[in-house]
């Protein structure tokens, strides 16, 4: 049976993305694939009045299922009212929608928006799928996300070896032939919580931490030059917190050289045309760190309460963060 996002309380991304561009701050984007994910996620936005993006990655829907996902993110406008969030602004968004069937899908089945990510094709075959399904999903009020330029890095199932960066001069006839919403673009951020690979990187003599390349903001303001005002979003934007993957370290996990973008240069994109950036390993590395921690120091702990608990306080605290100090998406809505 269809469902319209608007019976469920969503919205799409529209006004906040028109919002955003003009107020020079970015929408936090957030996949969830669990309960406690989405309570952090809600109590952070709701708490801060900032608006939400909520993603479900393939991975995310192969794990949870679609239909609880939907029915758990319509729980998430409730639970927001009831935080006495007034009127939550969440969106409910596909991250990276593989094909015309799977938007369409999930179109049909409650999502406000979805990214088609024919950036691995042909330009024209590019061009072809995604104004497929802007046509699909327009006709239902539902916002599309588009890509342009391959981003590295490995994420569920979306891996590439190189990056290619987004080449401007594509950006107006592709954006205006498919009539896309937003528009995701490679400039370097990368997808997962390694990166960058050692050789890319110089190292901070004094700690002896990776120092990833910075993000190619030239390219950026070429895009912004050629498509003044129009919503730009960064995937692969997690920062890598180190003190989460020292915690990981030191309770006998192994994450060695995890890298990922420095806070201060996801602080600048945020005040330009980029008004979504999306964070996924951040919260992984959070959840992580704060379960392996407390199973180290209470080994006869088998409640999962005990140490999903930690984990939603822990998760609560860098959504916070972000929301306040990255992105400036606070008392936005
Ligand atoms: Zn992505």
């Amino acid at each position: 049976m269809n469902v319209s996002y608007k019976d469920l309380g969503l919205v799409n991304t529209k006004e906040m993305f028109a919002k955003a561009v003009k107020g020079g701050y970015a929408i936090p984007a957030f996949n969830f694939n669990n309960m406690e994910q989405l309570q952090a996620i809600i109590k952070a936005a709701a708490e801060q009045k900032s608006p939400v993006i909520l993603q479900v990655s393939k991975g995310a829907r192969n794990y949870a299922n679609q239909t609880l996902l939907r029915y758990m993110a319509q729980g998430a406008v409730e639970y927001a009212k009831e935080l006495g969030w007034e009127k939550p602004q969440i969106c409910l968004h596909l991250d990276h929608g593989d094909s015309f069937e799977t938007c369409k899908s999930c179109v049909d089945y409650g999502f406000s928006s979805v990214m088609i990510d024919g950036s691995a094709l042909p330009y024209e075959d590019n061009i072809a799928l995604t104004k497929k399904v802007v046509e699909y999903a327009h006709a239902h009020d539902v916002t599309v996300e588009a890509e342009l330029g391959v981003l590295a890095g490995v994420e569920d199932e979306v891996a590439a070896e190189e990056s290619h960066y987004t080449k401007p001069e594509e950006v107006i006839d592709f954006a205006t032939r498919t009539g896309c919403d937003s528009l995701a673009i490679s400039i370097g951020t990368s997808h997962g919580a390694y990166k960058f690979k050692p050789e890319q990187c110089t190292r901070d003599p004094k700690t002896g931490r990776l120092v990833p390349p910075p993000l190619a903001f030239d390219v950026l303001h070429e895009v912004e030059k050629k498509l003044p005002g129009f919503p730009i979003v960064l995937h692969g934007s997690s920062s890598v917190p180190q003190e989460y993957v020292d915690i990981i370290n030191a309770n006998g996990g192994k994450l060695p050289d995890a890298v990922g973008i420095p806070e201060e240069q996801l602080r600048e994109a945020a005040k330009s045309a980029v008004c979504k950036i999306n964070i996924d390993s951040d919260s992984r590395l959070a959840f992580t760190a704060a379960v392996r921690k407390t199973l180290t120091e209470k080994p006869a702990e088998f409640d999962p309460r005990k140490y999903c608990g930690p984990a939603r306080d822990l998760m609560v605290e860098l959504y916070t963060h972000k929301i306040v100090n990255v992105l400036g998406s606070n008392n936005k809505a």
